[in-house]
């Protein structure tokens, strides 16, 4: 068994779905490939959602219009007789959703609503494949990919999951399954989500349970580059990684891949392939179990919108356990996401994701802290690092803090201008 997923860029409009459509003809083997929404989709439901919670007709009506529009245009574009029929039942599940009065619970509302995206664009996709006789069944993820209920952000049932997928996706014969990334189904039968860019993490998911040859994730870029290519222009395709080292870069901040993605896969030692769905025939990037033998060049991570805190206690304590555990329980209440910290006798630095939280959490610890903080920061992270490399990024750049360890530099930044060319 083959899996492959599809993210939001390679099925932006028709000429995408049909490049997909080729994509897939490739390979003859069963195979399950994960779809996610369409284009920028997701964000369009987020701005549906938010609209919806609070009540705002006029926004509801405009945001809907759009995806509406939206789908009904690429159905338009991919067939050659009208078909925009084939969505106007999902659409009309959702204007029923939207008449209805929301609940209070903002995440669960979310769950329900943002879902539509991905089931929308695995129907269009599924619908025009077995038009030109790429056969394949349609499988509503939901009934199998089982989870708790952390809406937003659910946590997976194993157990359950590889259980209903083995049953779900047997298959005797040369079958394609065609189904939703980034969502699934908790024990109540409602609808859940994994957390935005999930759909990689439900193509790792589905290799896992049944046990797959590999997994192919086709991005709009060669394979993962030593850095995001929109910020750092001499990027370079890294053509094989080990597993170890994918979860440190995702873990640092590099976007290419869900940072879930690859622990079921190194658990079952199943090969990730990362390929341009732009230049199929190319390698990509393989990630597996190697032991990355010959040394990696630099490879640059960024993290923007980041604020640095700066805690001291008030009675000028040492910062010692108790002091540690106090701040990181108010941290962890509020959400904040820590990505670097750092401490000495008497302060204790940590670099955060921006958060509209952090006012609580400074609000909170300042009966027993002093609190200083940097908003406007950014956070690179230089692994393998050589002279040259930290050079070349903190040049010019007002450095705040740093760390640096054996394989991995760390530089808290200003935010200002990237430019490498002149550098
Ligand atoms: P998907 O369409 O599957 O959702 P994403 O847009 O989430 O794909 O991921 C692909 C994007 O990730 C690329 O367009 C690129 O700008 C960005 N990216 C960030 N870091 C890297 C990296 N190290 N290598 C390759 N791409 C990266
Ligand atoms: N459509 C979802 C998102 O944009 C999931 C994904 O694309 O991976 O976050
Ligand atoms: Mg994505």
């Amino acid at each position: 068994m083959r899996i492959l997923k599809f993210g939001g860029a390679s099925v932006k409009d028709a000429d995408g779905v049909k490049n997909i459509a080729t994509i897939i003809q490739r390979f003859s083997e069963p195979m399950v490939i994960v779809i996610s929404a369409m284009g920028k989709m997701t964000n369009a439901f987020e701005h549906l959602v938010k609209s919806y919670f609070d009540a705002k007709q006029n926004e509801i009506n405009d945001n809907y219009n759009k995806i509406k529009a939206y789908h009904h245009n690429l159905v338009k574009e991919l067939f050659d007789t009208d078909q925009t029929n084939i969505v106007d039942s999902l659409l009309k599940k959702l204007e029923d959703k939207l008449q209805s009065e929301a609940s209070l619970n903002y995440d669960f509302e979310y769950d329900q609503i943002v879902p539509f995206g991905e089931l929308l664009s695995t129907h269009i996709v599924s619908t025009y494949l077995n038009s030109v006789e790429i056969n394949n069944e349609w499988v509503d993820i939901r009934k199998v990919l089982r989870t708790d209920d952390n809406y937003r952000n659910a946590g997976v049932n194993w157990e359950l999951t590889q259980k209903m997928m083995c049953a779900r996706f047997s298959t005797n014969n040369n079958q394609r399954f065609i189904t939703q990334g980034f969502i699934g189904s908790n024990e109540n039968n409602l609808t859940t989500t994994l957390g935005r860019e999930g759909s990689d993490y439900t193509g790792a998911i589905i290799a896992y349970a049944l046990d797959a040859n590999n997994l192919s994730i086709w991005k709009d870029v060669p394979g993962v580059l030593n850095a995001d290519p929109r910020w750092y222009t001499k990027a370079h395709k890294i053509d094989e990684l080990s597993y170890w080292e994918a979860i440190e870069l995702t873990y640092y901040g590099a976007q290419v891949i869900h940072p879930k993605t690859i622990k079921p896969l190194q658990n079952k030692q199943i090969p990730l392939l990362v390929k341009s769905f732009i230049k199929p025939d190319e390698d990509g990037t393989v990630i597996n179990a190697t032991e990355q033998a010959q040394k990696l060049d630099p490879i640059f991570v960024l993290k923007k919108d980041q604020t640095l805190l700066s805690i001291s206690p008030k009675d000028f304590s040492f910062i010692l356990e108790q002091n540690l555990s106090d701040i990181f329980q108010v941290v962890s209440k509020h959400q904040v996401k820590i990505n670097l910290m750092q401490s000495s006798a008497l302060n204790f630095s940590i670099c955060v994701d921006h958060h509209k939280n952090i006012g609580k959490v400074i609000e909170e610890l300042s009966s027993d802290f002093d609190i200083r903080y940097n908003e406007d920061m950014e956070l690179v992270t230089i692994r393998h690092y050589t002279n040259a490399a930290i050079n070349e990024i903190i040049s010019n750049k007002e450095v705040v803090d740093s760390q640096v360890s054996r394989k991995t530099a760390r530089y808290v930044v200003k935010k200002s201008e990237w430019n490498f060319n002149k550098v």
